[in-house]
């Protein structure tokens, strides 16, 4: 799959196979991926950019994930409806546990209802009071002006007016030589138990998976596996993910080794989860693209697309294209 080959007219429909039931075979991928990021957050493609993108990548579903916000969704289901591909809206909610900031994927068949929508102005409103924090942080750095360079490094990327993210801040750190890259920048300043991450501002997991039940949606564990945790630890997180009405987690996140895949299938069996996938892709030019990930590992683990608040929706779209 090339991700630079151009749309053309003659270019044939996206087919709507049906996707697998199981995870039996180790080495195919399905044409789906759950979880990716427009400029809504801190992605670097425009939501109609993006569709059109994993379209030609061949993916017939996808869900747009963005941090803390469905506001690239509208955009995203007009542009999907052109590109004939199915889009779950989505986002990826921000929390907390154990005073470690851990990511939900809300997967919104219905889309945000009263709960989440109320869920995710808190979130745009803990985001911006969060960016003035991390930038008075940056500011005792020596960034000057850090909030300016940060905003400024977010409309490059191509967002207006969207709440600030740490890459913002980590691109501002790069560019006045404060930082080496984006990785050096993360790992000193801003990843986690660094000055800039401040997430006194997120909300308990709980809370947060309680808005999108609410709301008819499907709350999934993002990427499990890259939380700094034990396997013991990974367990009391999802046993209290579980018990706040988390239903699924991610299997497959991005590139990732097969044992440890193996591993993660085991422990989401023992807990009775659903497995997603998705790239968690942000920007084009990188390793990742539109469904680029490993293969999931054979599993009796359920994928979450047969959940039965999931199926009932791609089951309808692929009826209606
Ligand atoms: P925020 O949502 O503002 O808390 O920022 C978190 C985002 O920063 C993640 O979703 C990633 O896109 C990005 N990120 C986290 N760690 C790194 C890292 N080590 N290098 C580059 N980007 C990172
Ligand atoms: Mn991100
Ligand atoms: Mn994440
Ligand atoms: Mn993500």
């Amino acid at each position: 799959m090339s991700d630079s080959s151009p749309i053309s007219a003659s270019r044939k429909p996206i087919e709507f196979r049906p996707l697998p039931e199981r995870f039996d075979s180790d080495i195919e991928v399905p044409d789906i991926d759950l979880h990716m990021h427009s400029t809504a957050s801190d992605g670097g493609m425009a939501p109609t950019e993006l569709v059109a993108l994993a379209a030609r990548r061949g993916l017939s579903r996808m869900s747009l994930t963005d941090h803390d916000s469905m506001e690239g969704i509208f955009e995203a289901q007009q542009a999907a409806r052109a590109e004939g591909i199915s889009l779950l809206p989505g986002c990826e909610l921000s929390v907390r546990w154990r005073n470690q900031t851990i990511h939900i994927v809300a997967l919104m068949p219905e889309g945000a209802g009263d709960a989440l929508s109320a869920g995710l102005k808190q979130q745009h409103e803990a985001r911006e009071r969060r960016s003035h924090e991390i930038a008075a942080r940056m500011e005792k750095l020596g960034l000057e002006n850090a909030f300016e360079r940060a905003r400024e490094q977010a409309t490059l990327s191509g967002s207006g007016d969207r709440p600030l993210s740490r890459p913002d801040f980590a691109r501002a750190l790069v560019e006045a030589g404060i930082a080496r890259n984006l990785q050096d920048a993360f790992k000193r300043h801003l990843g986690a138990g660094q000055k800039g991450d401040v997430k006194a501002h997120w909300p308990e997991m709980e809370e947060a998976v309680g808005w999108v039940r609410a709301d008819g949606g499907i709350a999934v564990m993002a990427h499990p596996m890259r939380y700094k945790l034990t396997r013991t630890k990974r367990g009391e997180l999802l046993r209290d993910f579980i018990a706040a009405g988390g239903e699924g987690a991610e299997l497959v996140s991005g590139f990732q080794n097969i044992d440890r895949a193996r591993d993660l299938a085991r422990q989401l069996d023992e807990l009775g989860l659903y497995a997603s996938v998705g790239s968690d892709f942000h920007f084009p030019g990188g390793p990742l693209a539109p469904g680029s990930m490993s293969p999931p590992p054979r599993t009796k683990v359920p994928p979450v697309w047969c959940h039965p608040r999931i199926a009932p929706f791609f089951a309808a779209d692929a009826a209606s294209m």
